[in-house]
């Protein structure tokens, strides 16, 4: 509000009306819409969208409101230059998309409508913010600031703590964005507990919860709970819980759930909700009784990941946020620049979050086209500070005459290379070693090992990024670190697309999608990246896509970390530029129609298993089966080159139709 001039207008998308729409805007934004004499507009742009069929997609509807209001140029001038770039830009979309675009239009200019202002607003008694004193500094003097655009008025000495380049961890819990229309509910009588819903969640806003039947009777009006299912679970209950104000809306939740359990409701109707989330959360954490090896057993550990800014029903945050709860406690992520930096790394929000021992994630974002190289650097950084940490224990393990010192010590090294055996070892040697009362040279030594003891656990160390990064761009690094043998795990994204840039066609795009750079569709086929890393034999590699087959991506997940060599997981996201006809909230059920018709393919390449004397491949997906031409028109990227060119269309379907099943049979052959 503070940028508006006097006498000008402001525009706002929301479904209240008339009284209650001034019930709801704040105070200080009625003092100052009344003091400036301000014109005030509202539509329902979401309603609309969705009567129309247009889903979410509001911005045209908002632009033709725009130019009812401010009149930069005669009306019926802007609805005709609108439709025009409407024919140009969905043309060959089809009639249905370009006529729903025309009503889109139409509908903006007539139903928005002014609102009163009344004079007495500018009376109005400020409220002062009663919470904001108790917010972390960065919240209140930074992100506060720049969410409400105000950025540029914040103080350089402000930045002092984040001038090495870094931002505090899990910050994005503090925006509390409110964007659902509607909520998933939980029926706690029709629940199976089975996890589903939070293994999906692009946002960690949904999450289950074990709960003792004290902090039950404790717990806020309201807070819905089911008796516990599974064995070593007798003494909890289960509650699922939703961050309401952290949740997108997007149906995927509620999609997946096999019980039919969630229903999806207005938000206004459940703004409550969001007590019974932070309630849970700030429980105890328990001991998992069930283990991480399982779907279900997974969704009990703590998100270090969550409220990122993907879009609603993203791909891509749900497989990141099943290895932050796996690994998240000792992991490091190079990260390169493309959707899986910016839905982390929006300034001035951070997802990544850390547990109640204030361990999690540490993230670095790099260039597109180095962040193999900037990830090796991570690792061989890790690497030697690790040795140097081993080399000063076998110096007080020679040197020492303390029983427990030695044995604490020795008890590490041999635990070095094993991840939660050296979690568990040099919590044991850090404690006993703090308490030791060693002095002289022996004493400095256990000073310097006692600085270095964020090094005792090994660390997961994981470069992410999209196809435009693994395929493209940065594939001679990822190649050069592939080839290396380093501890090291790759996990790539394969939108088939670049997604952040607005759609350029990349190597992993098939034959016959069309993209940015390929308007007649593309004319060569996906490149088998798996394959290509498969053949240097001693390289873990798995394909992989959650909504086909959610224990075989697990599974994935826990052996790459664990192999001793180089990883890569391969793993399917649909994305918005997909243009799915069944929308973003179903993205789960398009990877497994994926998946079903052979379009995408499920193995492991373990080469743990050729020591063993056993094939290092395994397929995981069925023989296709279903429609392959039906599963490609079910999207826009496909679907829209029938429209432009539609004898092109035939042969190329037919094409890539032809090149999916000759990598399936490839890949039968691999398995035999
Ligand atoms: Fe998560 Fe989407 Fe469900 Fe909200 S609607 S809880 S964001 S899956
Ligand atoms: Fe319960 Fe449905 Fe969630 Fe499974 S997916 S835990 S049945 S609400
Ligand atoms: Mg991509």
């Amino acid at each position: 509000m503070a940028d508006v001039r006097e006498g000008g207008s402001v525009l706002i998308t929301c479904d209240w009306k008339g009284e209650e729409l001034a019930k709801h805007l704040p105070v200080q934004f009625k003092k100052q819409a009344a003091q400036k004499k301000i014109h005030l507009y509202a539509i329902d742009s979401t309603a609309i969208a969705q009567e129309l069929g247009l889903g979410s997609r509001t911005n045209t509807i908002l632009q033709a409101a725009f130019f009812k209001i401010t009149k930069v140029i005669p009306i019926e001038k802007a609805e005709q230059y609108m439709k025009e770039a409407i024919k140009k830009t969905y043309g060959n979309k089809g009639d249905k998309i370009v006529n729903m675009n025309y009503a889109a239009v139409e509908k903006g200019i007539e139903l928005v409508q002014e609102i009163p202002v009344p004079e007495e607003w500018a009376k109005l008694t400020d409220v002062p913010s009663a919470v904001d004193g108790k917010l972390p500094k960065w919240i209140r003097n930074i992100q506060i600031p720049v969410n409400k655009m105000e950025g540029d008025k914040i103080p350089v000495s402000e930045f002092a703590d984040a001038a090495d380049g870094t931002m505090p961890a899990g910050t994005s819990k503090y925006e509390k964005r409110g964007i659902a229309v509607n909520v998933p509910v939980w029926d706690s009588s029709k629940c199976v507990q089975c996890n589903q819903c939070s293994y999906v969640c692009p946002h960690a806003a949904i999450r289950p919860f074990l709960v003792t039947a004290d902090e039950t009777a404790k717990a806020p009006q309201g807070f819905k709970v089911a008796k516990a299912k599974g064995s070593g679970m007798e003494a909890y209950q289960f509650s699922i819980q939703n961050a309401v104000l952290d949740c997108t809306g997007c149906g995927s939740c509620a999609k997946v759930c096999p019980a039919k359990a969630l229903t999806m409701e207005p938000l206004d109707n459940h703004l409550a909700d969001e007590v019974g989330f932070e309630y849970a959360i700030a429980l105890p954490a328990k001991k998992n009784p069930l283990g991480v090896n399982t779907v279900k057993g997974s969704q009990f550990e703590q998100p270090l990941l969550e409220f990122p800014g993907a879009c609603p029903g993203c791909g891509e945050t749900p497989y990141a946020k099943l290895l932050t709860q796996l690994f998240g406690d000792r992991m490091y992520i190079a990260t390169a620049t493309g959707c899986s930096q910016v839905w982390a790394t929006s300034f001035p929000s951070f997802p990544y979050t850390t547990n109640k021992k204030g361990q999690g994630p540490a993230v670095g974002g790099s260039l597109f086209e180095n962040n193999a190289e900037f990830g090796m650097g991570i690792y061989l950084a890790a690497q030697r500070q690790r040795m140097s940490l081993l080399e000063d224990t076998q110096a007080l393990i020679a040197k020492t005459a303390d029983s427990k010192v030695k044995a604490a010590a020795e008890a590490w090294v041999n635990a070095y290379d094993d991840a939660e055996a050296s979690k568990l070892t040099g919590a044991t040697y850090k404690e006993i070693l703090a308490a030791c009362k060693a002095s002289g040279e022996e004493g400095e030594l256990v000073a310097k090992i006692l600085g270095e003891a964020d090094q005792l656990t090994k660390k997961s160390i994981w470069f992410f990024g999209g196809d435009g990064w693994a395929y493209d761009i940065g594939y001679g690094g990822l190649d050069h670190v592939i080839a290396s043998g380093a501890d090291v795990n790759i996990m790539v994204f394969d939108t088939e697309v670049y997604s952040n840039t607005g759609g350029q066609a990349s190597k992993a795009t098939p034959t016959g999608a069309v993209a940015e750079f390929a308007a007649a569709g593309k004319r060569t086929k996906k490149k088998d990246l798996g394959m290509m890393a498969m053949s240097y034999g001693d390289v873990y590699v798995a394909q992989v896509a959650m909504g086909a087959n959610q224990s075989q991506f697990l599974k994935a997940v826990l052996e790459a970390e664990s192999y001793h060599g180089p990883s890569i997981i391969i793993a399917y996201a649909p994305c918005i530029n997909h243009g799915l006809r069944c929308g973003m909230s179903d993205v789960q059920g398009e990877i497994k129609r994926a998946v079903e018709v052979g379009y995408w393919q499920l193995y492991r390449y373990n080469p743990l298993l050729i020591e063993k004397g056993k094939n290092p491949f395994q397929l995981d997906s069925k023989e296709p089966a279903g429609d392959f031409q039906a599963f490609l028109k079910g999207e826009v990227r496909y679907s829209s080159l029938e429209r432009s060119f539609p004898e092109e269309a035939v042969k190329l379907f037919a094409k890539t139709e032809k090149e999916a099943k000759a990598r399936y049979a490839k890949y039968q052959a691999l398995a035999k």
